[in-house]
């Protein structure tokens, strides 16, 4: 199964991805966000969040 991951050495922390996807993506402690429900939604989701990130740091990875 597709879901995102979320790189924490270039996520900036701008809460972009969290704004598109709240069930998949939330901001941790350390002001970055990570994908905790990285399966949560239909992959077109995820891509939307991917084209999103300013710096890149989101990407598709096989959760099987
Ligand atoms: S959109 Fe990218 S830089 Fe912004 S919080 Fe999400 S992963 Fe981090």
């Amino acid at each position: 199964m597709q879901g995102a991951y979320v790189d924490p050495d270039k996520c900036i922390g701008c809460t972009l991805c969290v704004s598109i996807s709240p069930k998949i993506f939330e901001m941790q402690p350390d002001g970055k966000s990570k994908a905790v429900n990285p399966t949560a939604e239909a992959t077109d989701v995820i891509e939307k969040a991917i084209a999103a990130c300013p710096v890149q740091a989101i990407s598709m990875k096989d959760y099987n």
